[in-house]
Order: structure tokens, then sequence, then C-alpha cells
């Protein structure tokens, strides 16, 4: 069996009248690459600063690699690697000296540390960025720079809140693909994200947070079997009238049928050849339709199922 990393019990914060952390608790396994997804505001960031004691808590216990930490407890912060939500670099020192200064809070011997900022620039593809400033990167360059910051010093446990919002596809990728890599290398990873498609992508275990409690828990396909969706079909069509809308509802494995902006939804727990009894009504009433799809439930379906609202951002 492997190994606790991080244990927190009962985790309550509140900032003012605000709660933002109502009792939450995590079990974080060696090895593991542990999704935190939630919608903003559902107390990611609030749960890595309580984690790391950068911010006090109310109440609630917090062990990592077995111990108590506690915002002097130096010997665990060296083997943690962090990657904050806002990008916090020196903007007076260029790449180089922003990796070769944070590796050299934890990394004391001059020869090593230069082999790890090396590797580091190496890891995250800044080799040709080594002397920009950061005013000088893109956003998406600027992010690997941040993860470089965080991982340099080659820690055992990887904090990454939200390392992808706003970034470029190419970087969103190298990012993604790194994160996989250091978990290869014997990193245990922490990633917290709103978009459900990466963390679906890269994360072993994940937990759904919603204002500030742990609502859900598992591998990808053990929250998906939490619900009662097994498909989506939607399709591309007029109007239809309520007996036919009746019709659809009434078809086997269907527990709802709706119309939103010239589309039609049909959500069907279990069954197969839905998409062809839902095409046949449309065919007996000879109604022309545009483009189908057959859709396998998502996280966020999984969200909306428990909460009764969407994950997803509308604007994203
Ligand atoms: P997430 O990272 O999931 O977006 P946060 O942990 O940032 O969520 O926020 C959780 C809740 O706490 C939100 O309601 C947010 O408005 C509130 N909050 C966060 N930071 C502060 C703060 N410094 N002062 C007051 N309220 C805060
Ligand atoms: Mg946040």
């Amino acid at each position: 069996m492997s190994e606790t990393v991080v244990s927190i019990r009962g985790l309550v914060k509140k900032y003012k009248e605000i709660t933002a952390l109502d009792g939450l608790s995590l079990e974080i396994k060696e090895g593991e690459v542990f999704g935190l997804l939630g919608p903003n505001g559902s107390g990611k960031t609030t749960t890595i600063s309580c984690l790391l004691s950068l911010l006090e808590y109310n109440s609630g216990e917090i062990e990592i690699f077995g111990k108590p930490m506690t915002p002097v407890s130096y010997d665990i912060k060296r083997d943690i690697g962090i990657i904050m939500q806002n990008v916090a670099v020196f903007e007076e020192l260029t790449v180089f000296e922003n990796i070769d200064y944070f590796c050299g809070l934890y990394i004391k011997d001059k020869k090593t540390r230069e082999k790890y900022v090396e590797e580091a620039i190496e890891f995250v593809g800044l080799s040709d960025f080594k002397k920009f400033y950061p005013k000088k990167l893109s956003g998406g360059l600027l992010r690997r720079l941040n993860i470089a910051c965080g991982i340099a010093h080659k820690p055992k446990l990887i904090i990454l809140d939200e390392p992808t919002v706003a970034v470029d596809p190419q970087s969103r990728n190298k990012i993604l693909e790194g994160i996989e890599e250091l978990n290869r290398a014997g990193a245990t990873v922490i990633y917290t994200s709103h978009y459900m498609e990466e963390v679906e992508q890269i994360c072993t275990r994940i937990a759904i947070m919603d204002k500030g409690k742990k609502i859900a828990e598992g591998t990808t396909a053990e929250l998906k079997k939490m619900i009662k969706n097994t498909e989506t079909i939607s399709i591309e069509v007029r109007e239809l009238s309520e007996d036919i809308m009746k019709q659809m509802s009434e078809l086997p494995h269907v527990y709802k049928a709706e119309q939103k902006e010239s589309k039609l939804y049909i959500y069907c727990s279990g069954g197969k050849h839905n998409l062809i009894r839902v095409l046949n009504v449309l065919q007996e009433h000879d109604i022309s339709f545009g483009r189908v799809y057959s859709e396998l439930p998502s996280l966020n379906d999984v969200f909306l199922e428990i909460t009764g609202k969407a994950l997803r951002d509308k604007e994203e």
C-alpha cells in the first residue's frame, strides 16, 4: 500500500462571514496526480493556501509526509514545489536568475543548483529564453517560467493551482505533458482546475468541490458511474410540438427530453440504440434535422447531476 502524502481532516476556513472551506477532508497517496476540480470560488486556492500554512484556518488538521504542517515546517516545505495561480516571479531578474533564486532557497550547493536550474529550463522548454526578462515573455511562457521556479529543486510533492488559465494551446499541452512526466519520475501531484477536460486527461483521482465542500471523489470512471446519465443526444432541429416531445420523453431509457436554442436534447440512462429510436420518431413525423451528436457523460454531467448547475463557465 502506498504512503499517504497529504491528509486534510475537517478543514474549516472563514473569511469574515464567508465560509470558504466547510469541513473539507482529503487523503492523497504517494504517486497520485490528484485533481481538485471545482468552479471559481469553490475553495481550491484556499485549500492550497491552508495546506501550505500560508493562511490561518479556523479548524481542522493537516499532515504532509505524515507530519503536522505548520508555518515553520521548513523540512516539509523543502520537499514541496508550489506553483500558485497568480504568477509570482521577479520582474528585474532574467528567466535563469529567477529559477536560480527559487532553487537557491532549498539547494545551497552551487554546482548542484546550476545543474538543477539548467534541467528545469530544459524541462519547461525555455532554453531559448534564458536571458529574457519576464515582461518579454508571452502569457504561456511566463506560466512555464512560474512552473520552472516551483520544480527546479526536485520536490516530492508538486502543487499546481490552475496553471493553464489563459495560456495558448501549445503551452497548455507542454504544461500537461510536463506534469505527467514529473509524476512518472516519482512526484506526487496536486492539480487544481476548473477545466474538467484537463483533469480528466491527467488526474488519477479527482475530488469535485463546490462551496467549500467535497461533493464527490473517485477516478473519472467511478465518478461517471455515480450518475444516472449514460448518453446525451443532441440534434439540430426546428421547434417540435408538445406531442412529439412527449413521445421523445416516453422512449425507453430516456429520462428527460428538452429543446433549447433550436436544439433537441435527449438524456438517456442505459440502453443501446437510443439514437436510432430518437431519429425514428423524427422520421415518423417527416421532420428534417441538422447535425446529430451522441455524447458520453463528462465530469460536467457529474457536477450537473449532483449540484443542479453547470461546472463549465458559459463564457469559456
Ligand atoms: P477557487 O480557488 O476555487 O476559485 P477560492 O479559494 O479563491 O476559490 O475562494 C473561495 C471563496 O472564498 C470564494 O467565495 C471567495 O470569494 C472567497 N475568498 C477567497 N479569498 C478571499 C479573501 N482574501 N477575502 C475574502 N474572501 C475570500
Ligand atoms: Mg483559485
